[in-house]
């Protein structure tokens, strides 16, 4: 095969055979084909499309680069979950624990922040001693005995998406569908589970800006997973301002805590009982949605879930008295209330600013070796549709230096946009695709 004959059948808008996706695939990441006919390769796909057969073929051929974990061992329907990425996301902290109390088997593997969104690992080791980088075995024992385990992503997890992601990166082809839909599903695929609940994020702080666009990427990734045998559910929610009101590692923890005693934000619980009860459908665990939201909020009530955090946290090395007493957790040196200069109501959040204003406190990741500060970040006081009155905090913020709180700061103003008329509340959940 001629890597030159794959990229004028794409200019031509011909669809490639699973032949010809599989040896690209395979030979790009062996390093046999040069980037710059890579480069053209994904040019062409990014104009032309691909459509649902070569979209699952490369999904399956960019799994298949790398390891294919085996949950075999693990006993049940394994259940994954996934985020698009957001602002102040910490769903995986309350719902593994929610639905692991109902027998739901998680093993899952997440990743780290980069940019303005947060990932749940760098969360996870807010709790002192956590580890993620466990062994397989550990990995498969823990989830059959106490139904719960999350690793960091194995180095050699889906190889050939990780290098056709850093070239779509620098060659201005990321914001494609398929290719988008394909890299995503095939980091699941090769995590082995059997079903997949997908959380595709919308608005001012999400990778999909347009409903319209996030429910064309919802409809592709549920197509790939029932193409490739895995049941698959997207819910889309809103992102048009944080999820909850903390934005930051430590703060966004101890909201996930506080979830799960009882007293989380309306929209974060709202979040976690919509995938969740997905979950624990596909696991079998519940004969309907509506059961297994009721199970959900159950566990919170009973306090299953709380234990659940806290054997999950020790099972893993992690300090879990934090879980009880989360005056542990530290705290930055500086504390300060951000106020406008104006006052009406939120009508606008640059949700993404947000996510940059708490990596300039050094709570986020410029480049994946960056390290971070987990103890910045702000608790939003006003979202959207609120009332600001003069002198009103709209947040407080965290941070260890008098500079990068003052250029936060001027930032995290800097996304708020006031309207003397009173906003609606925007719908959270737009849509599930199934
Ligand atoms: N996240 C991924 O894993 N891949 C993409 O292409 C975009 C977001």
């Amino acid at each position: 095969m001629r890597m030159y004959d794959l990229i004028e059948e794409k200019k031509l808008g011909h669809p490639l055979t699973s032949e010809e996706i599989e040896w690209f695939v395979a030979s790009y990441t062996k390093g046999d084909i040069p980037d710059y006919q890579v480069s053209a390769l994904l040019m062409a796909i990014y104009f032309q499309g691909m459509n649902n057969d070569e979209t699952v073929t490369l999904t399956l051929a960019m799994a298949k680069s790398g390891d294919m974990l085996d949950l075999s061992k693990i006993d049940g329907i394994k259940v994954d979950k996934h985020s698009t990425g957001g602002v102040g996301d910490k769903t995986s902290l309350v719902v593994a624990p929610m639905v692991s109390a109902l027998g739901v088997p998680v093993a899952k593997m997440s990743g780290r922040g980069l940019g303005h969104t947060g990932g749940t690992i760098d969360k996870l080791e807010s709790f002192p001693g956590f580890s993620t980088s466990i062994s397989e075995e550990t990995f498969i024992n823990n989830v059959n005995t106490i139904k719960i385990a999350i690793a960091g992503q194995t180095a050699n997890l889906a190889p050939a998406d990780k290098k056709l992601y850093a070239l779509r990166d620098v060659t201005a082809t990321v914001d494609q569908i398929s290719l988008i839909a394909s890299s995503i599903m095939s980091k699941k695929i090769a995590s082995g589970a059997n079903a997949i609940v997908l959380d595709v994020k919308t608005g001012s702080g999400a990778f999909m800006r347009e409903e319209k666009e996030a429910l064309k990427l919802a409809r592709t990734m549920v197509e790939i997973g029932k193409g490739l045998g895995r049941e698959t559910t997207a819910v889309i929610s809103d992102m048009n301002q944080p999820l909850g009101f903390a934005v930051g590692n430590n703060l966004e923890v101890i909201e996930a805590i506080n979830t799960l005693k009882g007293h989380g934000p309306a929209d974060l619980l709202e979040l976690c009982l919509t995938l969740g009860s997905h979950m624990t459908y596909f696991a079998k665990k519940a004969n309907s949605i509506e059961e297994a939201r009721e199970k959900l909020l159950k566990t919170i009530e009973d306090g299953s879930a709380l234990e659940q955090l806290k054997r999950f946290v020790t099972a893993q090395g992690g300090d879990a008295s934090y879980v009880d007493d989360t005056s542990k957790f530290p705290v930055a040196s500086i504390i300060e209330e951000i106020v406008l200069d104006g006052e009406g109501f939120v009508d606008y959040i640059e949700t993404e600013e947000i996510g940059f204003a708490a990596m300039m406190l050094g709570g986020g990741r410029e480049t994946k070796d960056s390290v971070i500060d987990l103890s910045v970040g702000f608790i939003v006081h006003k979202k959207i549709g609120d009332k600001v009155n003069k002198g009103d905090s709209i947040a407080t913020i965290y941070g260890n230096s008098k500079g990068q709180v003052d250029s936060a700061t001027k930032r995290f103003v800097e996304a708020y946009s006031l309207s003397s008329e009173h906003k609606d509340k925007v719908k959270f959940i737009k849509e599930i695709v199934s």
